[in-house]
């Protein structure tokens, strides 16, 4: 592909770790060959030096949780050719989503020594409730791969190529022992998006569920086969409740199992 310019990145942050733009640092020796492809125009986790938009690829991490946040993002999707929702902050809202099965009053009133000055939204969403979305990529968090995978594809104008498939899938090629045959433990990786390399069962302990809901996931089955395995009703509502726990397949499963 021909170009005149270098197409302009922007990374913006919103309630989250950091942790998933970390992975666009973290990426090292690629983050050399991306800057060649591609300007880094707007990452204030990495410089202090902010090129004005538009942009033609904005990553977005983390979820809307503020009154600000909810203008905000607006600004974002106008300044962006193209947005792409990184981790499960942005794509499913996070593990700060928990309070979205609660009154959000009680903690605040509970962790602020001065209420007064906190401007909160009672439920912590997704990017996507509130904006167009080119793209999401799950994972918390993300991987590392993946997110160089989604840049080179959209510098080529092309889908990304990250798997459908579930953890289940990377334990069958790692050769890991099923840790729900052989020890009865709850594992989420059935239902869950590939992504980690199932690192979890590769140390004998059940998927947490990081990468969030795959297509189609039977999560009623998964449940029945946990309470055979002798999973109590609030232990199988727990586990639904971890990083993705606002995403739709994992709170209406958890809801199903709460008392
Ligand atoms: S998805 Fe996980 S790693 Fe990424 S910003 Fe949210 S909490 Fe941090
Ligand atoms: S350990 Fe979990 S992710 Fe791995 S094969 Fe068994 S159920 Fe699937």
């Amino acid at each position: 592909m021909v170009r005149n310019h270098k197409p302009k990145l922007a990374v913006w942050k919103f309630a989250s770790c950091d942790g998933c733009q970390l992975s666009l640092l973290d990426c090292e020796d690629e983050l050399l060959t991306l800057v060649d492809e591609i300007e880094i125009a707007n990452f204030a986790e990495a410089s202090r030096v902010i090129l004005k938009g538009p942009y033609d690829l904005s990553l977005v991490e983390g979820s809307i949780t503020t009154p600000h946040d909810e203008e905000r993002i607006h600004r974002v999707r106008r300044a962006s050719k193209h947005l792409v929702t990184i981790g499960a902050c942005a794509t499913s809202g996070g593990i700060q989503a928990l309070r979205n099965f609660k009154d959000v009053n009680e903690f605040i009133s509970l962790v602020y020594a001065s209420p007064k000055y906190i401007e909160t939204l009672n439920k912590s969403t997704p990017i996507s409730d509130h904006v167009y979305v080119d793209f999401e990529l799950h994972g918390c968090p993300i991987n590392k791969l993946q997110l160089v995978e989604v840049i080179s594809a959209f510098l080529h104008g092309r889908k990304p190529n990250t798997p459908s498939h579930s953890v289940c899938i990377e334990c069958k090629l790692r050769g890991t022992t099923c840790v729900m045959v052989a020890q009865g433990t709850p594992c989420l990786g059935p239902v869950t998006h590939a992504g980690c390399g199932a690192i979890c069962p590769s140390y004998a302990r059940g998927c947490y569920g990081c990468f969030g809901p795959k297509e189609t996931p039977n999560t009623v089955a998964l449940s029945a086969r946990w309470s055979k395995l002798g999973a109590k009703e609030d232990e199988i509502m727990r586990t639904f409740r971890g990083f993705n726990a606002y995403a739709e397949a994992f709170r209406k499963e958890s809801e199903a199992h709460e008392k």
